[in-house]
């Protein structure tokens, strides 16, 4: 007999620190989700690259990983990172290894205070903090143009040089006006520091008014990244959507994972917009190797990741229902000691695939 279920290959690479201990817990409640839905069926692929195989190999990726990963419908990933690997070379290595060529330019970054958990913002609760960060990822600050020269003369000189192409900053302005198209409220703040950095961010400006021009029916309005900060902070209801280069975007999604409670709740889609290569989608946090091992390393994040993942797959209903699960729970008080309560990874993951069975 066949099935008309739909099945998604999904790749998992765990890679280091906590990354394989709440990505084993992402896939057991993913897999507790399948079943109690019914209507789609998951297939996972494991991928042991990370830190350990470096040090034995020398690369994080052997030769035919990109040509290996296009043949997923999407990517789970844990975290990177070793306390005895420098950090450019394992970001470099495998995070950004296969963002950048696989093309997920968009990076989505959605914070929310989840119900039974509590922000640093005095006056905040679960549903007044409602926003997308949307951080260019392909090029930017990041995009790895520079060097090293002058070594002998005594006048060392390093220069990191931020790349703004015209391509690449009209397809993330436009997917950003559309995110925010998409979302009650309808309101895009464009983030640059335009009165400093007055070539690629004025440059970046620009692009934002062009493609605005599509998009009527979004309220737009331009801030300097040091003024924004303080607004995330003193008003941050005022905040919906916000599109910001790979380094800006970078910081104010940490400050907004923090303001939403913890580090350990906050998801992140790297996007292919064009669906022609996999999109990859990752907990916020890194390796965390001060907990590794301990049992306790706060698996929502990676829950919620996997719901942004369900999502961009075209099974809605599943995300919904999972975030619905994982806000039960933590109402119920059950949370990792990061969001101030006492329980273990395993009992917050058993927790989240008890209440999906009782939701159906
Ligand atoms: P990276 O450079 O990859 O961002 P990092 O070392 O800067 O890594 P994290 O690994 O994210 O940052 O850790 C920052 C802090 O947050 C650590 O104290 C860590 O224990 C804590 N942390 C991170 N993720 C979690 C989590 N899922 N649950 C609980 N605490 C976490
Ligand atoms: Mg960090």
């Amino acid at each position: 007999l066949e099935s008309n279920r739909p099945s998604y290959s999904i790749a998992s690479i765990p890679a280091d620190g906590i990354g394989p201990e709440v990505i084993s817990a992402g896939i057991q409640v993913l897999r507790a989700l399948t079943k109690a839905i019914g209507s789609f069926e998951l297939e996972f692929t494991h991928f042991d690259w990370d830190s350990a195989r470096y040090k034995k190999e020398g690369t994080y990726l052997p030769a035919d990983a990109l040509d290996q990963l296009k043949k997923f419908d999407a990517i789970l990933f844990g975290a990177v990172g070793a306390p005895d690997v420098p950090d450019h070379i394992s970001l470099w290595g495998l995070r950004l290894a296969i963002c950048q060529p696989l093309q997920q330019y968009a990076n989505v970054r959605p914070t929310r205070i989840l119900r039974g958990t509590t922000s640093p913002l005095r006056n905040c609760a679960a549903g007044d903090l409602d926003w997308v960060i949307i951080r260019e990822n392909s090029e930017g600050e990041y995009a790895g143009h520079g060097g090293r020269s002058h070594l002998q003369t005594g006048w060392e000189v390093a220069t990191e040089v931020s790349v703004f192409t015209r391509v690449g900053t009209e397809r993330i302005m436009r997917f950003a006006f559309e995110t925010a198209q998409s979302r009650p409220r309808k309101m895009l703040t464009v983030v640059t520091k335009s009165n400093a950095q007055r070539n690629g961010m004025v440059f970046w400006d620009m692009v934002a008014a062009e493609v605005g021009k599509d998009f009527p029916d979004v309220t737009v309005d331009k801030m300097l990244v040091d003024a924004m900060t303080t607004r995330m902070v003193l008003k941050p209801e005022t905040i919906d959507t916000v599109v910001a280069t790979n380094l800006h975007a970078d910081i104010l999604s940490d400050l907004a994972a923090s303001l939403a409670g913890s580090i350990g709740i906050a998801p992140t889609a790297n996007l292919d917009p064009t669906r022609q290569n996999p999109s990859m989608f990752e907990p916020i946090h890194g390796s965390a190797f001060d907990i590794t091992g301990m049992g306790v390393a706060n698996p929502v994040a990676t829950f919620w990741t996997a719901a942004e993942m369900m999502r961009w797959l075209g099974e809605g209903d599943a995300a919904d229902l999972l975030m619905l699960a994982v806000e039960n729970v933590t109402e119920q008080g059950v949370k990792t000691q990061d969001l101030g309560g006492s329980n273990k990874t395993v009992e917050v993951t058993d927790k989240v695939c008890e209440e999906i069975e009782n939701l159906v």
